[in-house]
């Protein structure tokens, strides 16, 4: 497995691999990596010759300076992982390698409503950082297939909207690819690492709380589902930022259910310190 650290030096690498017809897969990552992740990277290796994984933290999409700091970071054991999952080439930058002229004034994308609903309304400003990394690492990686987990639902549609928006990125083949889920359904994630043991126990609830969404659904005003489905997460300890039935499509909300629309139930909450999301399609 090759370990890059300058954009200039992968940008070549991967120049010699399309000048030989070779496709690239790209799984873009902050590290801390678990089974989801490597779910990502075994996806890119079927679509594609040759598979790449960045991991950066990336401080632009982070809305509390806390959350950056506390981030988990774990380069040894994730570059181990990758290499033994078949991983051809890590792109491992510093933050003055993404971000050559500083992150003070950066570019304005227009991710629509998606921007401010959702994951954007809690964490102001996260999709524009979302939106400015991922762009600049596909403008590095330049590849034809892109690995996203459906975990981060919202952000999937930022990436989708992305690509449709620069001509440059029009050759790049988006992949949404499953949520991998422990035994109890508690969505794996790098934040996991900083639940405490007694947490751990509690934080299926997110994934029960789905489910129940999913089993209660019916026909018409969805109000009183919603406010249960709150009350089962406070009395489960967690603190919600939103539980919310939404057009899966749009991830607009839903109040009124007519039965048939495609849905899908989003879940934010933080259980003490920690915040875990959580999504799944109802219908
Ligand atoms: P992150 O390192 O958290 O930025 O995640 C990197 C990629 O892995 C994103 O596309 C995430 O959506 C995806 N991912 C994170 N957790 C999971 C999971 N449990 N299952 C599948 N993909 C995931």
């Amino acid at each position: 497995m090759r370990l890059f650290k300058k954009r200039r030096d992968i940008q070549g690498f991967i120049t010699d691999l399309h000048d030989k017809k070779q496709k690239i897969g790209f799984v873009p990552t902050m590290g801390a990596l678990h089974a989801g992740h490597i779910s990502l990277v075994q996806a890119a290796r079927q679509q594609s010759d040759f598979t790449v994984c960045s991991i950066f933290v990336n401080p632009t999409q982070f809305n509390d300076p806390k959350d950056l700091e506390k981030y988990p970071r774990t380069i040894e054991k994730d570059l181990k992982l990758l290499e033994q999952q078949g991983c051809d080439a890590v792109f491992y930058p510093g933050v003055e390698e993404v971000y050559p002229s500083g992150t003070s004034s950066p570019p304005h994308y227009d991710l629509g409503r998606l921007e401010y609903i959702l994951e954007g309304k809690y964490r102001p400003g996260h999709f524009q950082g979302v939106a400015d990394v991922v762009s600049r690492l596909f403008y590095t990686i330049d590849p034809d297939h892109v690995f996203f987990g459906q975990k981060d639902l919202q952000q999937c549609k930022v990436i989708e909207r992305l690509i449709a928006m620069n001509p440059d990125f029009s050759r790049i083949r988006m992949h949404t690819v499953p949520t991998l889920r422990e035994p109890d359904g508690l969505a794996m994630s790098s934040r996991n690492t900083r639940l405490s043991p007694e947490a751990l126990k509690k934080a299926p609830a997110i994934y029960q709380t789905l489910n129940y969404l999913k089993q209660q659904l019916a026909p018409g005003d969805l109000t009183t589902l919603l406010e249960t489905a709150r009350q089962r997460l406070i009395t489960g300890s967690f603190r919600p930022d939103y539980i919310s039935i939404a057009h899966t499509h749009t991830l607009e909300e839903c109040t009124y259910w007519d039965g048939h629309t495609p849905v899908t139930g989003l879940i934010a909450a933080f259980l003490g310190p920690v915040r875990l999301i959580d999504n799944m399609e109802l219908v």
